[in-house]
């Protein structure tokens, strides 16, 4: 009874598999294990077999043991799967283009999709930060501070995050303006906004 009880236990996860499969997916879990041991992992994909469990302030990662290789387990820390998002978005974003439609205290851009072909994203990016109307933003904007919110306390200690969620729509709008990061951004136009009010003063 008992081992029945703690395997309900373990297939339940205290997120959803939206943001599980946008922010801690198995091959974000395999690529951060991989790196950190270079030579001990044995595969070049994740075994089948490998789980991702959140708490609420880790992930644990657990390879059970075979016949063919040892056990193993980790327990990985939010800022590792961040980062590993950091620079995935950097990545897909040299790949798309970002074509700026209007400029003003909110600047809107089109972005291209990563896969090509159909669809244009929105993204808008002002003082307050950027908005984005593709699904990964939606989701993970809607998410991450509701499930888990410690997580999203480390993004408000993030210059790259800058206290909410990103995609690489944003992050390619941000690069094709003159910004390199969206603090950087966010705090160049509230500047620009307060030299704006000191002029509708005088003028
Ligand atoms: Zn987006």
């Amino acid at each position: 009874m008992k081992v029945v009880q703690l395997r309900e236990l373990h297939i339940m996860s205290i997120i959803s598999s939206q943001l599980q499969s946008q922010l801690f997916s198995k091959i974000a879990a395999w690529e951060i294990l991989s790196y950190k041991y270079v030579g001990e992992l044995w595969r070049c994909t994740a075994p089948p077999d490998m789980t991702v469990d959140i708490y609420t302030h880790c992930a644990y990662v657990h390879i059970p043991k075979t016949d063919k290789h040892r056990g193993f387990s980790e327990f990985v820390s939010f800022w590792e799967f961040l980062d590993y998002f950091m620079m995935r978005s950097i990545s897909k974003a040299s790949k798309v283009q970002a074509f700026l439609t209007s400029r003003g205290r909110a600047e809107t851009w089109n972005v291209t999709s990563s896969q090509g072909g159909l669809g244009n994203y929105h993204v808008k990016l002002s003082s307050l930060g950027g908005l984005c109307d593709c699904m990964l933003f939606l989701c993970f904007g809607n998410r991450i501070h509701r499930e888990l919110p410690y997580c999203f306390k480390l993004l408000e200690r993030s210059r790259f995050f800058a206290g909410q969620p990103v995609c690489h729509h944003i992050v390619a709008a941000i690069n094709r303006g003159e910004s390199s990061t969206l603090a950087e951004f966010k705090a160049k136009k509230r500047q620009e906004n307060k030299q704006e009010r000191w002029l509708d003063r005088f003028l």
